[in-house]
């Protein structure tokens, strides 16, 4: 591990002199071996933590986009920045910190580390990785990946290491900064590591956003994504929507169109490409999720449909006769369980929406998105989607608020979270 931080130290020295074009070159070809290993990597992916091919697929190709994007903004985002002043010249010039520790979860294996890794590379940082232990395979191919592109040995590295060995790693002086993305839990030991020797972190955690239908949503519309907002990635996503809210007048319409889409879902081998609804990661994730639903029904929720677990595979769930209270509405929720919750009126839904102490995002659905435009201060959030399940696009900054962490990955801002702005003045 230390001899990697140090070939990740001499390499960086090198590195932060290569110019953009230079790194855009090798960004390049990294994102056209994405796309020509693309089925290979997917079945990795699928093999190691069973979201279904088709997710894979589009995971891979999704990296393959954060490449492209970095390699083509990011000169643009970090030249210097002029700003007037009473100097002769003043500017901001973006410098590299050095080297920066990934710690990374299972659920996008190959997804959060290029989000990580593209704008960190292009910025002439040099990057390690610690990703979960359940993705090892993932975790070395990605590094390999990264190598073959041109990458010179050290600019990425990933270390299969535990946690003890992380924790060294974030103490030692070469070691610049951290990102975590994965649970709550993880995010508070690492991050008090961290700022034990002061070291700069970038949280993205968990979350368990609001899925909000107004009176006077489309239905049409929405059924769709409401579903695909809940269950994609068998609902191991930490933006996934774990909390439905609907307006009274239009809840049996909605519960009763969203359960016949949900029973649509195709359970089964997630390498087949008819599967939707392949297998969690974890058996213990799915031991988690079917007590969180116990104690929910034990507190007075309804199992509308689904709400069996067997080893890995747990049943698309629908749960009704929820109240803010219920433990699924309360904790984050890692798996296919949808709570659907009454809400009186279009106040009562927004403020059920914010009371969480999670802060990813928000969806709102109604025909009249100025409304909900004129009150974005009362979604805490780090993210309002109106009409739209939330999701990550490598133009638009991705982060949260409260327990769901803070600091932004992708777009400009995510590219100058590990980043040296140095005010430069001359007289
Ligand atoms: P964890 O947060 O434990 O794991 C995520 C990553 O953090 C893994 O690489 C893990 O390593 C690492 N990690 C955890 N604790 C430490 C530590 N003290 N020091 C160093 N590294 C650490 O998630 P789980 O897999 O246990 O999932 C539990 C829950 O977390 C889920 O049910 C979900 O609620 C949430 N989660 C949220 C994610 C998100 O996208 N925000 C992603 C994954 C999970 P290792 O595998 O070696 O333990």
């Amino acid at each position: 591990m230390l001899q990697a931080l140090q070939r990740a130290d001499d390499r960086f020295n090198f590195w932060r002199h290569t110019n953009f074009d230079e790194r855009a070159d090798l960004m390049y070809q990294l994102a056209r071996l994405l796309k020509k290993q693309k089925r290979a990597l997917a079945e990795l992916i699928t093999q190691e933590m069973g979201k279904t091919i088709n997710e894979s697929v589009a995971e891979i190709e999704k990296c393959a986009w954060v490449c492209e994007y970095y390699a083509e903004h990011a000169g643009d985002f970090l030249k210097d920045r002029i700003i007037s002043t009473d100097a002769q010249t003043s500017f901001i010039r973006h410098e590299p910190m050095g080297a920066v520790l990934a710690v990374m979860p299972w659920n996008y294996p190959f997804w959060q580390v290029f989000r990580f890794a593209a704008p960190a590379l292009m910025a002439g940082n040099v990057g390690l990785l610690k990703h979960a232990s359940n993705v090892t395979g993932c975790a070395l191919k990605i590094a390999e990946l990264i190598q073959q592109a041109g990458f010179e040995e050290g600019c990425f590295q990933t270390l299969l290491i535990d946690h003890d060995l992380t924790a060294e790693l974030i103490k030692q002086p070469k070691l610049k900064a951290v990102t975590v993305t994965g649970s709550e839990a993880a995010g508070r030991k690492i991050a008090a590591k961290a700022g034990k020797n002061l070291k700069k972190t970038v949280l993205e955690l968990g979350g368990s956003n609001a899925f909000v239908v107004l009176a006077d949503a489309n239905l049409d519309n929405i059924i769709n994504t409401a579903v695909t907002a809940r269950f994609q990635n068998t609902g191991q996503s930490c933006i996934a929507a774990k909390r439905f809210i609907v307006e009274a007048s239009i809840y049996d319409e909605f519960l009763e169109r969203f359960k016949n889409k949900v029973e649509q879902l195709k359970c089964g081998d997630p390498m087949d490409e008819a599967t939707s609804l392949g297998p969690m990661a974890r058996a213990d994730l799915a031991e988690e999720l079917a007590d969180q639903l116990q104690r929910s029904v034990q507190q007075g929720a309804k199992i509308l449909i689904g709400g069996e677990q067997s080893k890995t595979r747990f049943q698309a769930t629908i749960v009704t006769n929820v109240t803010v209270n219920t433990p699924l509405m309360q904790e984050e929720t890692f798996g296919p369980v949808a709570p659907v919750f009454k809400a009186k009126d279009d106040e009562h839904a927004l403020k059920v929406a914010a009371a969480t102490r999670y802060g990813l995002g928000v969806t709102v659905c109604t025909r009249d998105p100025e409304t909900i435009l004129k009150q974005l201060h009362r979604f805490p959030d780090g993210a309002v989607f109106i009409n739209e399940l939330v999701k990550s696009d490598p133009r638009l900054p991705f982060g949260g608020t409260g327990i769901s962490g803070y600091g932004r990955e992708l777009s400009r801002p995510g590219i100058k979270e590990f980043i040296n702005q140095k005010t430069v003045y001359v007289k």
